[in-house]
């Protein structure tokens, strides 16, 4: 009772600040048709990836006068290009190669002889993905009247961009804001060169022209899971060296974690954590890579035709001019902002992985969109702890809100609710039924605190949790509301009720 009038409350506070906040928008829209300054550029914003050419649009829509200078060939950063798409087209690919070669299909009734991989063909149906999306960034761009400049920008003062061209030559852009979205590069590894063809990053694993026989994985966080389940499938011998004592990156819940390495320990992936990568040498195709005991500092070496270095990335802030107008960077190489995503000089901004926060398309997305609503005059504000996070592998993992640990670190009481996926109908009868949906609920007002799935379409079921989160939904307001049955949507339900009454119905 307590929780579903607090999710009356809940909602009616959300409906009321909808309400007005479309009110200030519908003022924001009317007040930025105004807002050309006539000739000069309003806003130019450097990088097209998820925040830059979100960013650009978003502007154009509110009327600014929007100029996007983007150094590669094609617009969509790393996300498009080099991230999040090419990675989930060949994670879907090989998972389907993966259920036919490794006899899931037949043990669902599926039988056929003569089973090959095309690795070219899918390493086509990547490059299309790619093509097609980043050619739709230079459609939606024309559409909305943002102006690409092709060429690498650099700020040349408060309130000027200089782009140098393919050419040589330059084009200074004088204008009123200036929004860096430089995004992120690979972050190299001490002394092993990256060549992208045996010694890769997450760039040259999604090209690579045939299956290793060994792949080594420095780093078993999101990428390197991802990219080692990728080759996995394809039918190389996979190892994943990572230096911290579980999978699957910083913010993870560990029980989840647990039961993730246990699920890509079964597909045949195998780690070393608690182990750090000293050195990698070659030997003819032979690449010989040196691990040490990060706690008992045991030697030992290992082999391997391939090595992906996947250790991180971090903010792309070279040659970008920022010195000339006195721009900080943080300790951890970034620029440095405020509430409302701008500098210390106020006519620049930042947003994305230049800046603190996840690296996630989603969350450049949301801040490019806030940050140019804000130049315009409207609300700024961002809720990181609504922002999800998803590996992609299969089962998929993805969470939003808090773990155990951080509530146990922070002293908040909570409840948790339990619900397998062996239990939900859906998983039962797609014959999927690795994994489980984790709740932790406020145990004093019953509020949804953290939500952490891991399940075949984890990666869908999380945008559910982060609509709660966001609403401040408590685990009853969630149980109460109807489910469509059969969908795995339902265990997202069931491990509410848990968490909020002490027992799910189906288990
Ligand atoms: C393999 C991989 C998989 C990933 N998968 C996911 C995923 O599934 N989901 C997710 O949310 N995130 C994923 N990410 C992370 C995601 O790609 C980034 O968080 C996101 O792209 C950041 O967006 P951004 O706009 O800040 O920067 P970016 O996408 O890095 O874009 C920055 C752009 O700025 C351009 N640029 C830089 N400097 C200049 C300059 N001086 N002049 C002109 N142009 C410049 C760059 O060329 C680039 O196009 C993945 C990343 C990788 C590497």
């Amino acid at each position: 009772m307590l929780a579903t009038s607090l999710f009356r409350v809940s909602l009616a506070l959300k409906g009321n600040g909808a309400s007005s906040s479309r009110q200030s928008l519908a003022t924001l829209y009317a007040s930025a048709r105004n807002y050309s300054s006539g000739g000069d550029t309003d806003l130019v914003v450097i990088g097209s990836g998820p925040g830059g050419y979100v960013a650009s649009i978003k502007a154009a829509q509110l009327g600014m006068k929007t100029v996007c200078v983007e150094k590669n060939e094609t617009l969509g950063g790393t996300c498009l290009n080099v991230g999040c798409i090419p990675s989930k087209a060949l994670l879907n690919n090989s998972h389907l190669y993966h259920m036919a070669h490794d006899k899931d299909l037949e043990a669902r009734g599926i039988e056929f002889d003569g089973l090959r991989l095309n690795l070219d063909k899918m390493m086509e149906v990547k490059r299309n993905a790619v093509k097609a999306l980043t050619g739709g960034i230079a459609h939606l761009f024309k559409k909305n009247t943002v102006t690409h400049v092709p060429g690498f920008g650099r700020i040349s003062g408060p309130n000027e961009v200089t782009v140098t061209k393919s050419d040589g030559s330059e084009e200074k852009i004088p204008t009123k804001n200036i929004l860096l979205a430089t995004g992120s590069e690979v972050t190299p590894f001490p002394g092993i060169d990256i060549d992208e063809k045996t010694v890769v990053s997450s760039t040259g694993a999604l090209s690579l022209d045939k299956v290793p026989e060994k792949l080594i994985v420095i780093g078993a966080g999101v990428i390197g899971v991802e990219l080692g389940s990728v080759w996995k499938r394809l039918g190389s011998e996979v190892t994943c060296v990572e230096f911290l004592g579980h999978v699957g990156g910083l913010g993870i819940d560990m029980e989840v974690a647990k039961n993730f390495q246990r699920s890509l320990t079964k597909q045949g992936i195998k780690f070393k954590l608690n182990t750090k990568v000293m050195s990698a040498s070659r030997d003819g195709s032979n690449i010989k890579v040196a691990t040490e005991g990060a706690k008992d500092g045991k030697k030992a070496d290992l082999d391997c035709d391939v090595l992906l270095v996947c250790i991180g990335r971090r903010p792309f802030t070279e040659k970008l001019g920022l010195d000339s107008v006195g721009l900080q960077l943080d300790n951890r190489g970034r620029v440095q902002v405020n509430s409302r995503f701008q500098t210390t000089v106020p006519s620049i901004y930042a947003i994305g992985d230049v800046i603190q926060g996840p690296m996630l398309a989603h969350k450049a997305e949301d801040e490019g969109i806030i940050c140019v609503e804000g130049m315009a005059g409207g609300a700024v504000h961002i809720d990181y702890n609504c922002v999800p996070s998803v590996i992609y592998t299969h089962p998929e993992v993805a969470w939003v809100g808090k773990t155990e640990e951080q509530l146990k670190e922070e002293g908040v009481e909570y409840n948790v609710g339990i619900f397998p996926m062996l239990a939900n109908s859906r998983a039962k009868c797609n014959n999927d039924t690795d994994g489980l949906v984790k709740i932790l609920g406020d145990k004093k007002t019953d509020r949804l605190l953290g939500a952490h799935i891991i399940g075949s379409v984890a990666g869908e079921l999380i945008n559910e949790a982060a609509l709660a989160l966001e609403y401040g939904a408590s685990c009853e307001d969630i149980a109460r509301v109807c489910h469509a049955h059969p969908t795995v949507s339902e265990a997202f339900r069931e491990a509410n009720i848990a968490a909020s009454f002490g027992k799910p119905i189906n288990f």
